[in-house]
């Protein structure tokens, strides 16, 4: 490790102990970013490297609610308000049990590059609870959701703070928030994102991860001449980024032969065609069943407790959870001819996982590149909020097309190495970087 980051780091955990995902993110960016900031000093003497990992704010909030059986619960609620350099707080927020202060400080220091590298005005923050929104009735879920938003409407706001979903929050989620916050405040504007269409939301924001994802690897094969047609896909998760990925994959002409949950994965090499991803989106989001389900219907293979890495593929696409792949997958995955890896999820690959796809020289697109498209359709329906004009699927489509190639194109500008090898790490890292950094500059000492 080079001495530098090696001190940096030690500062960093000495500061933030206990918080192992959030040391791995900030790690990661440093190896790319302090020889970046050695070659330009201003960036230095400012120590915008030392202020971008601390949060500007943090608020840890009681969230007691009652359950079905008449007794109270209590869980803890979260929101980081990591940097508003470029724009107003921005990012989502997770219900799952084993949310904790570390995760969301590594999901917030990610999304602050993340947004900047969409290219919109937005800041960067994430939230969320341990609740575990698994096996609760709809009453529990709306319950929790209006103690969560009693404490957290005081700390967001349209121009403040617009936090959206994540892992266990989808609509039905931010609907809930979105009523208490509008009966606290009595008043209806886009402090949430991923909102109903009939009530100020976005067409294609639920898609937009995963067609994002897809639309990222699509850019990686082109600088090769190859595109996703006929190309077989391992993917992960069954949840929202991992429907809409399978969705666009298919339409692109590819194939994605598995789908996960945390139970285990499914391997259907017939593919997941439209008819079963509709089966499975039905499962998943009315039924909220698992996806071993999947397996007994369609008559396929299910792993109990595996993840999908193991099965012959191209294009790898992990849109589940943090750290789901990890060396031993990483060489695998490659063994069996896996020349693609776009993360649709946050920080999914370890970082001896991500050495060997650097090593190999494959196509790796990390997450903040890859999963940005969710949201940079979030930022266009905060603008679509703003200006109270909704745009047609095709706009909004066009314009996410748009926003992943040229997230591409700055990763290729920043992470060109003299091999012609593109370091999509470096280039995501500074690539954000450098946005955030110039306008802490101008704005001082704050
Ligand atoms: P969902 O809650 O819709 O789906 C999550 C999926 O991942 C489920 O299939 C879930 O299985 C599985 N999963 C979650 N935690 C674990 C775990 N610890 N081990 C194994 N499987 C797990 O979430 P999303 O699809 O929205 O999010 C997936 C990933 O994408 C996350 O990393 C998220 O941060 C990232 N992301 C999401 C964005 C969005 O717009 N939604 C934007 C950018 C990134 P189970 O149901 O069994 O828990």
């Amino acid at each position: 490790m080079d001495p530098k980051v090696g001190q940096f780091m030690a500062k960093i955990k000495a500061k933030n102990p206990a918080e192992p995902e959030f040391h791995q993110a900030v790690h990661e960016v440093a190896e790319s970013l302090i020889p970046f900031i050695e070659e330009n000093p201003k960036y230095k003497h400012a120590k915008i490297l030392e202020r971008i990992a601390e949060p500007e704010r943090v608020i840890l909030f009681r969230v007691p609610w009652i359950n079905d059986k008449g007794e109270v619960e209590i869980n803890r609620g979260f929101r980081i308000e990591m940097n508003s350099a470029i724009g107003p707080y921005k990012g989502g927020l997770r219900f799952h049990p084993t949310v904790n202060l570390g995760i969301l400080k590594f999901l917030a220091f990610e999304q602050v590059l993340k947004n900047s590298l969409t290219t919109l005005p937005m800041g960067g923050g994430k939230g969320g609870s341990d609740f575990d929104p698994k096996g609760k009735s709809d009453n529990e879920v709306m319950r929790f959701c209006q103690s969560f938003m009693t404490e957290l409407c005081r700390h967001i706001g349209p121009n403040t703070d617009v936090p959206a979903g994540d892992i266990g929050v989808g609509g039905r989620e931010i609907g809930f928030m979105f009523g208490q916050y509008k009966r606290i405040k009595n008043e209806f504007t886009g402090v949430l994102t991923g909102k109903g269409l009939e009530w100020g939301g976005s067409l294609i924001r639920p898609e937009a991860t995963g067609y994002g994802a897809v639309y990222f690897a699509e850019e990686m094969l082109k600088t090769k001449g190859d595109s996703l047609k006929g190309k077989v896909a391992a993917v992960s998760g069954s949840g929202n980024v991992a429907q809409f990925t399978v969705q666009k994959l298919t339409e692109l002409g590819g194939k994605a032969v598995t789908l996960s949950d945390s139970g285990g994965s499914i391997y259907d090499p017939d593919g997941i065609d439209a008819e079963k991803l509709a089966w499975v989106m039905n499962l998943k989001n009315i039924r909220r069943g698992r996806i071993k389900e999947y397996a007994d219907q369609f008559g396929c293979e299910y792993f109990e407790g595996k993840r999908p890495w193991h099965v012959k593929c191209d294009v790898a696409f992990p849109s589940a959870t943090e750290n789901e792949i990890s060396k031993e997958d990483a060489e695998i995955l490659i063994k069996n001819g896996c020349g693609v890896i776009s993360e649709g999820a946050n920080m999914p690959s370890t970082p001896d996982a991500i050495e060997v796809y650097l090593e190999s020289k494959i196509l790796y697109g990390p997450g903040k590149a890859a999963n940005a498209g969710g949201v940079a359709v979030s930022g266009l329906e905060m603008t679509q909020n703003s200006m109270r004009l909704p745009w047609s699927r095709e706009e909004v489509d066009s314009r996410l097309q748009t926003i992943m190639k040229n997230i591409h194109q700055t990763c290729v500008d920043f992470g060109k190495e003299s091999n012609n090898y593109v370091n999509y790490v470096n280039g995501a890292n500074i690539g954000g970087f450098v946005k955030v950094a110039d306008a802490m500059i101008a704005q001082g000492v704050v």
